[in-house]
C-alpha cells in the first residue's frame, strides 16, 4: 500500500516534471537571434536605413562602405562628359509594388551608352521624396532607371521630379497600379517607353556609388540628370498613399569620390 502511494506520487511528480519540462521548453522554438532575423529592411522602425548593414552579414555594406548612394550634390568638377545616348523602345507594362518601391519591369531591348559602354535597360521605379539631394535641397521624387553590361555591371540613371503639370506617361503606370504587394501586373495592350520620362535637357552629375537599398553593392555607375521632369501634386499624392512611408534612403557622405558635372 505504501508502496503503492509512493508510486502514484512518483507518477504525478514525473507528469509534472515533464509538463514542466515541456513548458520550459516552448520559449527555446523562437530564440532570439531567430526573431531578430526577421526584421526585414525597410524605411522605419528597426529596419530603417541607419540599420540596416546590422540586419543581415551580406548587409553590411550598407554601414561600412565608404562609397554609398545617394549623395548630396553640391561640389562638382565641370567637365567634357560624352552626353548619355538613351536607345530605349517600347515595352510592355509589366508594374509591381515590391512593397519598397513601385517598378516596371522592361523587356530586353532598351539600352543607354554611357562612357562607350552599352548597358540594358532592366527596370525602373520610384522614391519619393528623391533619394539625392542638391545643395541639401530635395525634389518630390526621383526616379531610377537601372541598367545592366554583359560584364554584370550596374548604371542607374537618376531623373528628379517636381511638382507641375501631370505626366502622361506616370498616368499611365498609376492607372495601373497593382492592388497586391509582390505581384507583378502585366498589362494587356499597354506598351511604355521610359524615353517619355526624360527631361528634354540632359546635363547630368557623374559618380561612382551604390545601390540605395539592401545589400548596398558598390561600384554602380551613377548619372544623376540635372533638369527635372514635371509630375502633378495628384501623381506624387497617389504614390505617397500607396507607400504609406518615404521611401528614400538619406544621402550618405561623398568621402574620397569626385562628382563629375557635365559642360
Ligand atoms: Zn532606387
Amino acid at each position: 500500500m505504501v508502496r503503492r502511494i509512493g508510486c502514484v506520487i512518483f507518477s504525478i511528480l514525473l507528469v509534472t516534471v515533464m509538463a514542466g519540462c515541456q513548458k520550459a521548453e516552448k520559449p527555446a522554438e523562437k530564440p532570439a537571434a531567430e526573431v531578430k532575423q526577421e526584421v526585414h529592411w525597410g524605411y522605419e522602425g528597426e529596419g530603417a536605413p541607419a540599420n540596416w548593414g546590422k540586419l543581415k552579414p551580406e548587409y553590411a555594406l550598407c554601414g561600412t562602405g565608404q562609397a554609398q548612394s545617394p549623395i548630396d550634390v553640391d561640389k562638382t568638377y565641370k567637365t567634357a562628359l560624352d552626353s548619355i545616348a538613351f536607345a530605349y523602345k517600347q515595352t510592355p507594362l509589366k508594374i509591381v509594388n515590391n512593397g519598397h518601391a513601385i517598378q516596371v519591369n522592361c523587356e530586353p531591348g532598351s539600352s543607354v551608352m554611357i562612357d562607350g559602354a552599352k548597358y540594358e535597360l532592366l527596370q525602373f521605379h520610384f522614391h519619393a521624396p528623391s533619394e539625392h539631394t542638391v545643395q541639401g535641397k530635395f525634389y518630390d521624387m526621383e526616379m531610377h532607371l537601372v541598367h545592366k553590361n554583359e560584364a554584370g555591371d550596374l548604371a542607374v540613371v537618376g531623373v528628379f521630379m517636381k511638382k507641375g503639370q501631370a505626366n502622361k506617361i506616370m498616368q499611365v503606370l498609376w492607372d495601373n497600379l497593382p492592388t497586391e504587394v509582390n505581384k507583378e501586373n502585366v498589362v494587356e495592350g499597354i506598351s511604355v517607353d521610359a524615353t517619355s520620362l526624360l527631361p528634354k535637357v540632359r546635363g547630368y552629375v557623374h559618380y561612382y556609388g551604390s545601390l540605395t537599398t539592401p545589400p548596398c553593392s558598390e561600384g554602380v555607375n551613377w548619372s544623376v540628370i540635372k533638369a527635372p521632369i514635371e509630375v502633378s501634386e495628384e501623381q506624387i499624392q497617389k504614390f505617397k498613399t500607396l507607400m504609406g512611408v518615404d521611401n528614400n534612403r538619406p544621402v550618405l557622405p561623398v568621402n574620397k569620390r569626385f562628382v563629375l558635372e557635365s559642360k
